[in-house]
């Protein structure tokens, strides 16, 4: 009857949410508030399957949640990224009978790396990719490693549950323990580097002995193939593996076989590798995730393209950390023709602690004279301005306008195509394409 009451309350403030616009988590809210274990209630006979890492859950999430349905299968999952607690327990109990049974074949869960280990408690796992750990939200997350002991703690929780893991990124293919697991990475690809050109390098050192770590190549940040200098530690041999990694035709080969993407980031390209160790490993065939991945959409508003006075203007989502925002720098210098860059810097909300120092970890410096301007808008238009000045822009390269209302004349004072990257929290990247469309 609690359980009942419980779900029946959580269903009826996610509709009125819908209508009223609110967000997803409220329900879960106080859906825990009132039977703190309610999840452990849930029935279930499907596959449970569980995303986590600093970088790119939402968008592999959703990847795997696509394949599944193109498929057939039935899918719960919490596509628009409301992954902690509350917002998980609100997607399974809008998702579950009054009875608690949740009817589908498959959950796909995006989760949060630091809540992992309370959603774990009460929920059956069998599937647990963890995609990547590098710096992210330091003043709510702390560094990587104090993030791994966390996730070892949501292991512990699951000892029947398969681990997906990265053979190219050191802290958290170290993290399988006592738990089976398997691995995937990506071949050398013609954007890779012989060192790395990211502004944040989490994994110099060795996480076993502490001594030196070498890398053979690096894809972005400490992504790559890794060797530690003292110790056996080292990039593991990959059950799931990337070859022939084709950006301009938009194919990638995992396993021997050739698959036809959407997108051609070098991000994206290692997030399919990992929606398909997981999917495979869940029991997808090879035939089933090559005819789902090649219509996925992407994930939903993390890239837009549209017009502004005859000028190609492309929206890119960006999380706020430095991984994040290099790779969008990446994703700029590899677009050809005359561009000018628009940091839309937003994060003036509690639940990201005001903290810009992040900004201070990005490779700024990649764009020196491959752009035309950087304009920086947005609440912390002055903090990124500061910043892009500290890394040595002239003024003639470096425009600012915190004035929302006249940012339709700030961008005509650039030039070339504009690339808005937008570190931006709960929509609020929205509102410079209203003011960009009056
Ligand atoms: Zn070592």
């Amino acid at each position: 009857m609690r359980f009942a009451l419980t779900a029946l309350l959580c269903k009826a403030l996610s509709i009125a949410g819908k209508l009223l616009g609110g967000g997803t988590d409220l329900p879960g809210k106080i859906a825990l508030k009132m039977y703190p274990r309610v999840m452990k209630k849930l029935k279930f006979d499907g596959k449970v399957l569980a995303i986590t890492g600093s970088n790119g859950k939402t968008t592999t999430a959703n990847i795997v949640a696509h394949v599944l349905r193109e498929n057939g299968y039935s899918v719960v999952n919490n596509e628009l990224g409301s992954n902690m607690t509350s917002g998980i327990a609100s997607t399974l109990l809008c998702a579950c009978t009054l009875g608690g049974r949740i009817k589908a074949d498959y959950v796909v869960l995006e989760v949060d790396e630091c809540y992992s280990r309370f959603i774990f408690k009460d929920l059956r796992i069998d599937y647990y990719l963890i995609l990547n750990l590098l710096r992210d939200q330091v003043v709510r997350n702390g560094h990587p490693d104090l993030v791994s002991t966390k996730i070892v703690e949501a292991i512990a929780a699951q000892p029947e549950m398969t681990l997906i893991l990265n053979a190219q990124e050191p802290i958290s293919q170290n993290l399988a323990g006592d738990n089976y697991a398997v691995y995937f990475a990506m071949d050398r690809t013609e954007r890779s580097t012989d060192n790395c050109v990211s502004g944040t390098h989490d994994a110099k050192i060795c996480p076993r002995c502490f001594h030196e770590m070498k890398y053979e190549f690096f894809h972005y940040n400490h992504l790559g193939n890794f060797a530690c200098t003292h110790c056996d530690y080292q990039s593991f041999h990959p059950d799931f593996l990337a070859t022939d990694v084709d950006f301009e035709n938009r194919t990638i080969t995992i396993n021997g076989e050739q698959i036809s993407v959407t997108y051609n980031t070098t991000f994206n390209m290692f997030n399919t590798v990992a929606a398909a160790a997981l999917a495979l490993t869940a029991g997808v065939s090879m035939e089933e995730f090559k005819k789902g991945v090649a219509t996925f959409g992407g994930a939903k508003g993390r890239l837009d393209t549209f017009d502004f006075e005859g000028r190609k203007v492309t929206l890119m989502m960006t999380k706020q950390n430095a991984a994040s925002l290099d790779q969008s720098i990446s994703f700029v210098l590899e677009q050809a023709g005359d561009k000018s860059v628009v940091l839309f810097i937003n994060n003036v909300l509690y639940l990201d602690y005001k903290d810009i120092s992040w900004l201070y970890d990005v490779a700024f410096e990649r764009l020196h004279g491959k752009v035309k301007n950087i304009l920086c808008t947005g609440n912390r238009a002055l903090d990124a301005a500061v910043c892009i000045k500290a890394c040595d822009f002239d003024s003639r390269t470096l425009h600012y306008e915190n004035d929302l209302s006249k940012i339709k004349e700030a961008f005509r004072n650039t030039e070339g195509d504009i690339y808005i990257l937008a570190a931006s929290a709960f929509g609020h990247e929205g509102k410079i394409i209203e003011e960009l469309k009056k």
